[in-house]
């Protein structure tokens, strides 16, 4: 502007003032003869023609839900599209089951403004929940994700019985969520959508990768876990009124230690004066607050004994990964808040890319058996396919700073990516047997994979910007021998691997993941399966609802005879993962106080 010559301006602003006088004269001509101004609108509008109303009108749904905002608990009204919600409460991949009988009808409106305290709010809330974490990882993966069965609806039956517990369970094909007294008053855990999109997570991890849930291994256990409360973060995310308040609580600066020393003593004081709704709506938003460093296996104790140590349990380790991607999250925000992007757009922008590379991450990682680390170098592969290696300095410093991969195995990761062989995938795989021979004949021998174990072609799908992911298998079967077996000593357990491609829009590989069984997946899982039998968590019969199991201390794991015809007598019998993932509600207002202070203790000290 300042090279403009001073007459110019002067012009401009000349015209500028005449174009604005002209149209103020005319609007006071139109207003100076109101009633002539009505007929001729009555004239252009008299019609009985039937007219219909714009499709926005009548596409939306209102319900009134439980938003994850962890610091206000008071129900909302939120908008759903007609296409995700029908009568009944179901749409083409979440329906409401509910075992009271009760079935939630929309108002004259068509509507489903229930209120807390009433069983179908319970049943909106869940099936809100359920369906927006659905959706949010369908635009993050840009697909349509299925489920692990062979149904295309999941059941949600929102007061399965009386714990204070949810599930998911992959057999009965159900999201499960248990009601529970509190203060005299009775609650439903479908009311927290914490909880319930902490649920929905775990089904939408299992129908990408189904065997994680097939596994005893630490690894693909805890990351079940983590991903399933690092979800409940991203949904977090989309509340607007949530992100202005962390805002202005930390100055837009989300660092863990201003989260802890700042936050958690709000949180505590909300808490003190709260409900106890409060507790149910910062279940998971805790295992963010965390430094944890990773710590070798046998260093971990196997039953938590402290909350602020790391133990074998998935849900404790688990937060060793959720720590880290929370790191993440803020590093990338920071990045674009210092280029010049306001806070609030930074902390939207930052909540998508991560989503984004998350779930990538999952698309292009492990098939089977996996450590923190093998998602932790996906993630930094991904970063470079999606962003150009743009975060790959955050995600770098992050992992190391945890413990959970060294900067030069990253730097030796993404070295090995960008020297990956050319390898282009030929237009004819179209079925099994083209992706074994592609395996065979191209892919190992140009990534000189010799592998130990046979790979069995197991998916492949294409996503909407044209990327491929194409997986393969490996199994290796182990028999559990001596006495810390007890009963189950001599069974069989299967532990899986994989090998993960990626191919770009263009059809050039840009990833792989190979990640075969290892000795050490083998040492820990024989570990992990003993101490699950000395803690009886071992069954020896599928239960038929999941209720039942519930009432056998939540099983981990079934004894079962192999159906496979021709196994010799003592082949026969096998240990497999239990197909149902329970998270127990035990925290209470006291505990989660409790919690926020030791923290805010230690990262003062
Ligand atoms: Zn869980």
């Amino acid at each position: 502007m300042t090279d403009k010559k001073p007459d110019e301006h002067e012009i401009d602003n000349h015209s500028r003032r005449s174009i604005y006088n002209m149209m103020q004269k005319l609007q006071e001509q139109v207003r100076s003869n109101i009633p002539a101004m009505i007929t001729q609108r009555s004239l252009s509008s008299f019609t009985l023609a039937e007219e219909e109303p714009s499709s926005q009108a009548h596409e939306q749904v209102l319900v009134v839900v439980y938003p994850q905002d962890p610091f206000v608990g008071e129900p909302e009204v939120r908008r759903m599209s007609v296409n995700d919600i029908r009568s009944g409460l179901v749409n083409g991949r979440v329906k409401i089951e509910d075992s009271r009988g009760v079935v939630a009808v929309p108002d004259e409106n068509g509507n489903y403004m229930y209120l807390p305290g009433t069983p179908e709010f319970d049943q909106v809330n869940a099936f809100y929940y359920t369906t927006f974490t659905l959706r949010m990882y369908e635009r993050y993966a840009k697909r349509s994700i299925p489920w692990a069965f062979a149904a295309s609806r999941i059941r949600i039956d929102p007061h399965v019985g009386n714990n204070a517990n949810a599930f998911y369970d992959e057999q009965n094909q159900l999201l499960g969520f248990h009601t529970f007294t509190y203060e005299d008053r009775e609650l439903s855990t479908a009311q927290s959508a914490d909880i319930v999109s902490h649920e929905a997570a775990h089904a939408i991890l299992d129908g990408i990768r189904d065997l994680y849930n097939e596994s005893f291994g630490l690894g693909t256990r805890a990351f079940h876990e983590s991903f399933s409360d690092i979800t409940t973060v991203l949904v977090a995310l989309h509340d607007d009124s949530l992100i202005r308040r962390l805002l202005k609580w930390t100055n837009g600066n989300l660092r863990m230690t201003t989260f802890v020393s700042e936050v958690a003593e709000r949180l505590v004081q909300l808490v003190k004066e709260g409900d106890g709704y409060l507790s149910e709506h910062t279940l998971y938003l805790r295992n963010a607050f965390n430094q944890f460093k990773a710590k070798p296996f046998d260093e971990l104790p196997f039953t938590p004994l402290d909350p602020l140590e790391l133990c074998r349990q998935e849900h404790s380790y688990s937060r060793l990964f959720s720590g880290a991607f929370y790191d993440i999250l803020v590093g990338i925000y920071e990045r674009i808040k210092d280029e010049g992007v306001a806070e609030y757009i930074a902390l939207y922008k930052a909540r998508d890319l991560i989503g984004q590379l998350l779930m990538m991450a999952v698309e292009a990682g492990p098939v089977g058996e996996m450590t923190f680390d093998d998602i932790a170098r996906t993630f930094l592969s991904m970063d470079d396919v999606l962003y150009q290696g743009q975060n790959n300095e955050i995600i770098k410093h992050v992992f190391a700073e945890r413990g959970i991969l060294s900067e030069s195995d990253a730097d030796a990761h993404i070295d090995y990516v960008h020297n990956l062989p050319v390898l282009r995938l030929p237009s004819s795989i179209n079925s099994w047997l083209a992706s074994a021979q592609f395996l065979e004949n191209e892919v190992l021998p140009a990534l000189g994979i010799n592998a130990i174990d046979e790979l069995t072609p197991l998916s492949t799908h294409r996503n909407a910007d044209g990327n491929v992911f194409m997986t393969y298998f490996s199994s290796r079967n182990i028999r559990l021998q001596g006495e810390q077996y007890g009963k189950f000593a001599g069974t069989r357990v299967d532990i899986l691997g994989g090998l993960t491609l990626m191919f770009d829009a263009d059809d050039r590989l840009r990833n792989v993941c190979y990640r075969p069984v290892t000795d050490e997946d083998i040492r820990q899982i024989r570990i992990l399966t003993a101490e699950m039998i000395q803690l009886g968590t071992v069954v020896d019969h599928l239960f038929v609802s999941s209720l039942d199991a519930l009432r056998q201390q939540m099983p981990q794991g079934l004894f079962i005879m192999d159906s496979l015809p021709g196994k010799l007598h003592e082949e026969a019998y096998k240990l497999v993962k239990y197909p149902v993932i329970f998270d127990v509600i035990p925290e209470k207002t006291a505990d989660f106080e409790d919690y926020l202070n030791k923290w805010s203790e230690k990262s003062r000290s």
